[in-house]
């Protein structure tokens, strides 16, 4: 059998996996899958299974991370995952447990093609898509390592490397895998999108209703031009009516990202700005306030904190419900923006593939 590099045991679907079983009692299959996605157990320790047919398994479908690097800071409450894929493309997941929720930011892709200048991951430029089994086994490989912190994995945010609505059928599958199989609520499930309007239009007809993120960070296009590269070709007024389309399908938490940067989108006549594009298309969308996170290739700094509560202070005065996001791991680059995957091997262990670790 011969299958690509980027596939793993959390690829196939269920029917799938029943083909590969081929010749197995039927029971096997519920076995199997109920160890992968119930028990959130390595394959290696799903023991109802036989070693041979788990033998047969790890060769056909090995796992598709293989830990380099696991960084803990805030106090342990924030894990950075740095993985090696098949090809040896790298990528990272982090892990973030809050005292009321424990929630995994995964990446899509391997770089990201969008350019976003403040973004490390833009300006690392792009590799290649992920797989569904990539993506669902970092998600897969968190929740167990949280379990073993006696904390339960509810959450689940597309916002690490890469932009999901560029890699959308596989992003799609591992958001149903993680609700059918896993049983994560779609409420909990968060896609944070720079922008691709015809990826947000399509996420309006899917059945599952997640939450959506958008990444503004400016409310004029001249600005937003400069900021985010694709608004050039889906500028605000499309992306705010593809929004609004998605918000009456789907009755689903809207959200906007905005990073603040010193001087370049932290003034109050951008607040002003922001509240305006949010009365004119009628978007009752949550605004979650992000001082920017320093990147090598990003000269300008993000905003103070006094600014930060200032413009914070701004848009709740003019009746745009705000948030300040408290910056997670920023110390490791764990934080928005901060994933290169960049940094060298330095554990001997590296190879040791994750689902034995
Ligand atoms: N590509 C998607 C999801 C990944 S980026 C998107 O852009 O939405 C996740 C979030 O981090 C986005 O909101 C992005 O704008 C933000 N971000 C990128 N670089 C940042 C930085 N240096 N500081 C703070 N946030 C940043
Ligand atoms: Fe890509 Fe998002 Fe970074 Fe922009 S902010 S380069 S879309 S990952």
């Amino acid at each position: 059998m011969s299958v690509p590099l980027t596939s793993s045991l959390y690829t196939p679907t269920r029917e799938s996996l029943a083909e590969l079983l081929d010749g197995e009692p039927r029971y096997r299959l519920d076995q199997l899958w109920d160890g992968l996605y119930t028990q959130l157990a390595a394959p290696a320790d799903i023991t109802n299974v036989p070693k041979s047919l788990r033998e047969r398994l790890a060769v056909e479908l090995p796992s598709a991370l293989t830990q380099l690097v696991r960084t803990v800071s805030d106090g342990g409450d924030t894990v950075k995952y740095l993985w090696s894929l098949a090809d040896g493309s790298r990528i990272e997941t982090v892990l973030m447990l809050y005292p009321d929720r424990v929630t995994v930011c995964v990446s899509s892709q391997a770089g990201c093609a969008m350019g976003c200048g403040f973004c490390a991951t833009g300006q690392a430029g792009f590799t290649r898509q992920l797989s569904v089994g990539e993506i669902v086994e970092q998600v897969v490989v968190a929740a167990r390592d949280a379990r073993t912190m006696g904390r339960r994995l509810a959450n689940v945010v597309y916002m690490g490397m890469g932009e999901p609505m560029a890699n959308l059928p596989a992003v799609w599958e591992s958001v149903e895998r993680l609700h059918g199989a896993i049983g994560l609520s779609a409420r909990h499930i968060t896609l944070s999108t720079v922008g691709l309007v015809p990826g947000i239009r399509s996420l309006s007809e899917k059945q599952l209703p997640v939450n959506l993120a958008v990444s503004l960070h400016a409310a004029n296009d001249a600005l937003r031009d400069e900021l985010v590269p694709i608004n050039k070709r889906y500028p605000l007024k499309d992306l705010m009516e593809a929004c609004a389309d998605y918000l009456d399908a789907k009755g689903r938490r809207l959200s906007f990202e905005w990073a603040l940067i010193d001087g370049v989108n932290d003034r109050s006549r951008d607040a002003a700005e922001l509240a305006d594009l949010c009365r004119r298309f009628k978007l009752p969308a949550h605004v979650n306030l992000i001082p920017l996170n320093p990147t090598p290739g990003y000269p300008t700094v993000g905003s103070s904190a006094a600014h930060v509560a200032k413009f914070h202070q701004s848009l709740v005065g003019l009746g745009i419900n705000a948030t300040v996001r408290r910056n997670r791991g920023t110390d490791i680059d764990a934080a928005c923006g901060q994933l290169a995957a960049g940094q060298p091997v330095v554990l001997s262990s590296a190879r040791a593939r994750s689902d034995k670790g």
